[in-house]
């Protein structure tokens, strides 16, 4: 007979649940046998991805019997022009997912602590709780806002990140500049990482995306992707900037591969096109103010966003509601797993999508759903 698995996973794993991602289109679909279903799920580029990404990895594809760039020298390259630092300055990754694993793995030991607003974006968590350190959340203040205050006071001798996500997923609220500053010299020895996946849709004067304070000097790592505004997510590129010494521990954990030969061209092509980035910036404008509109006119409370989604009170019966809006097809995120019951977060999709939600929403609130 086979002897029955005894061998125990490490301790710290059983503080970690499974990722919960977006239901892909394909299996709400067969699920529900639905001709039409929109994704409004994962913040996507509704537009799709950089035209100028897909025709250059079109060119890649003969050379894939051979090993990526290791130093992704061309991106880098790329990300270092684009955002005025030294190519030292910046680290890529399979997605900036994979940074935040990477960043927890340099610098967290266990029984260190991570400060993270609450609700914020997952992986923080999952980063911290893979290396033995302990998660302190920090509530938002009325309306989602930043609470600088309390971030500044739930620092401890055991804090060792800071996570600042801005605009923050999923409240689309984001930090004001002059309380990054105020954070960034309040703490000593702390590293503050701004992930600022969304940046490219925040468009308020006192925004920052964090890059301005790695030339300062401050031990910050402003993290980006290409997932979101560049439209290439299914490629998986992310990428840091932080002061060298920084990126030189970061580079210690990295797998030598760990972004693909196509990621690295499509990014290398989506970061310079100008007008893949402009025309997803009006399309998420006129998307958001849609949504809004919509949201006003069904009297939902929503709070105003900085992202390419929007969060939505739906009442009590959120859960139901957010069911219904599945088996109708459209998917959209619960709040639940943020603690969030009476919410959904809805992406902003294309005009037509956005009007099939809102009908379908309609539709819903209509029957008392
Ligand atoms: C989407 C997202 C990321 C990055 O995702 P990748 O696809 O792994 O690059 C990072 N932070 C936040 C807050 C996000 O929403």
């Amino acid at each position: 007979m086979i002897n029955p698995v005894t061998i125990k996973a490490r301790k710290t794993l059983e503080t970690i649940q499974p990722y919960s991602p977006g239901k892909p289109i394909w299996e709400v679909q067969k699920e529900l046998g639905l001709d039409r279903v929109i994704k409004l799920a994962s913040n996507e580029n509704p537009l799709g991805p950089s035209p100028k990404a897909v025709e250059a990895i079109q060119t890649g594809l003969a050379e894939l019997n051979r090993y990526p760039d290791a130093d992704a020298t061309a991106l880098k390259g790329a990300i270092a022009a684009r955002y005025e630092v030294a190519p030292s300055q910046v680290i890529t990754t399979n997605g900036a997912d994979e940074l935040i694993t990477l960043i927890s793995e340099a610098f967290l030991e266990q029984g260190d602590e991570i400060i993270v607003p609450s609700p914020s974006f997952s992986e923080y968590d999952f980063g911290a709780h893979i290396m033995g350190a302990a998660v302190v959340p920090v509530p938002f203040a009325a309306g989602f806002e930043y609470d600088v205050d309390a971030l500044i006071a739930a620092v401890t001798e055991k804090t060792k990140i800071i996570y600042i996500c801005s605009p923050n997923n999923p409240t689309g609220t984001y930090m004001q500049k002059a309380d990054i500053e105020k954070l960034l010299n309040a703490v000593k020895d702390v590293l503050v990482v701004i992930d600022a996946a969304y940046s490219h849709f925040a468009e308020a004067v006192d925004y920052t995306d964090g890059i301005e304070y790695i030339n300062a000097g401050y031990p910050v790592v402003a993290l980006q992707t290409f997932s979101k505004i560049y439209g290439i997510a299914g490629v998986r590129v992310g990428f840091g900037i932080a002061p060298e010494a920084i990126v030189q521990s970061i580079l210690k954990v990295k797998e030598p591969f760990n972004v693909n030969t196509l990621a690295q061209i499509a990014a290398t092509a989506a970061i310079s096109d100008k007008e893949h980035v402009e025309a997803s910036q009006t399309a998420n404008q006129a998307g958001r103010k849609q949504l809004y509109q919509a949201f006003d006119e069904l009297g939902l409370a929503y709070t105003p966003s900085m992202a390419n989604f929007v969060l939505v009170n739906v009442g009590p019966n959120g859960e139901t509601l957010y069911k219904e809006l599945m088996a109708n097809g459209v998917i959209v995120r619960y709040g639940k797993t943020w603690g969030l019951p009476e919410y959904i977060r809805v992406s902003v999709g294309t005009k037509e999508e956005n009007e099939f939600f809102i009908e379908v929403l309609a539709g819903l609130l209509a029957k008392q759903i």
